[in-house]
């Protein structure tokens, strides 16, 4: 007999909101998290240690573990302590370093993970994908979703202002990692998954049209709402590509070739402004709108890249992503063409500055 529908992987639980943290022992000891109470908890510098005294009793007798660096050599060591403590969940409190790190080593093995958010840089705290770095580079590595989701509200509000920015760069690069999918469609043959494009749309488009400002719980909400969507509209798609287009591409080159310069979100931002341009896409001054109003990079100089400098990371885009079909390898543009474009591009929208 034929499935009569297809099953969605979700988190159990997904609670956005102020005081979110001060009922995380309420959502561990339910059994679908901790059977056994055995929790291991993994912090980052920053909020995660503040955290742990307000998060009562459940998370005072788990063991504590510090994460100090996003990179492959962390999960693995973390892993291997979790391994020898017989937890059954691991709680991250974090940013996105801390939540990568943390969904790499429970998923070595098979520990449920529970991801607490204390910012909202990426779409990460909610996705089946870690981004950590190995031998100096950032890779993206697949891994299980979180088994429940926490945003408190409360922490968000607390964090810089560029880690917020960052998240709204990171939703509505969707738009564009969303036209690149339907432009491979058409050009390349490749297959949308409508549900998952309908989940990672509506995720951009709600915060590309929202009025608020990240003062605002209202707005925050929507972005908290819209990275947890998009991580899972990769999880129904089996892939990145909902949320993941030319934006990511270049953004990927910036992290190989000028590593430390901005973060992912920002980057993404920049790229994604730029491909939609590239692609002469309808949607590009809306998008442009809503980056200038909150602030978020929208030129090569606002993420400390010269324009050769950027030129370099348009043109190793598609390197970094292969068999990956975006605006970058429809146009295919030589080193004189991206050059000229990049030029053209910074003159177009730096004079709008
Ligand atoms: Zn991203």
């Amino acid at each position: 007999m034929p499935l009569l529908a297809r099953m969605v992987p979700s988190p159990v639980s997904v609670e956005i909101r102020r005081g979110a943290v001060a009922a995380l022992g309420d959502l561990l000891a339910d059994s679908r998290v901790s059977r056994l109470g055995r929790v291991a908890v993994a912090v980052g510098r920053g909020y995660g240690e503040k955290i742990i005294p307000a998060v009562g009793p459940v998370l005072e007798k788990a063991d504590i573990y510090r994460v100090d660096e996003g990179s492959v050599d962390a999960a693995l060591s973390l892993g291997d302590a979790l391994r020898a403590g017989g937890y059954d969940a691991l709680v991250g409190i974090g940013g996105g370093r801390t939540l990568d790190v943390g969904k790499y080593a429970a998923g070595m093995i098979g520990l449920p993970f529970v991801s607490v958010a204390t910012t909202l840089t990426h779409d990460g705290l909610a996705s089946p994908v870690a981004s950590l770095e190995h031998n100096g580079r950032k890779h993206s590595y697949g891994v299980a979703l979180p088994l429940a989701v926490v945003i408190d509200l409360d922490y968000v509000r607390q964090s810089p202002r560029s880690q917020l920015l960052g998240g709204i760069g990171d939703v509505v690069s969707n738009l564009n990692a969303l036209a690149d999918w339907r432009l491979a469609q058409v050009e390349h043959g490749d297959q949308v998954d409508g549900l998952a494009a309908a989940m990672a749309q509506t995720a951009g488009e709600a915060i590309l049209h929202h009025p608020g400002t990240p003062e605002d719980d209202d707005f925050l909400t929507s972005l908290a709402q819209g990275l947890v969507l998009s991580g899972l509209a990769m999880s129904v798609a089996g892939t990145s590509r909902p949320c993941s287009g030319s934006c990511h591409e270049i953004c990927h080159a910036i992290d190989q070739n000028f590593p430390g310069r901005s973060t992912h979100g920002l980057q993404v931002a920049v790229g994604a402004l730029f491909s939609s341009w590239l692609r002469e896409d309808p949607a590009i001054g809306a998008l442009d709108a809503c980056l200038r109003r909150h602030g978020v990079p929208r030129l090569p100089a606002d993420i400390g890249l010269t324009t050769e400098e950027f030129t370099r990371a348009v043109l190793d885009g598609p390197g970094t992503r292969p068999g990956r079909f975006t605006v970058l390898e429809h146009l295919d543009l030589g080193p004189d063409a991206a050059r000229e474009r990049v030029e053209e591009f910074v003159t177009l929208f730096g004079a709008q500055a």
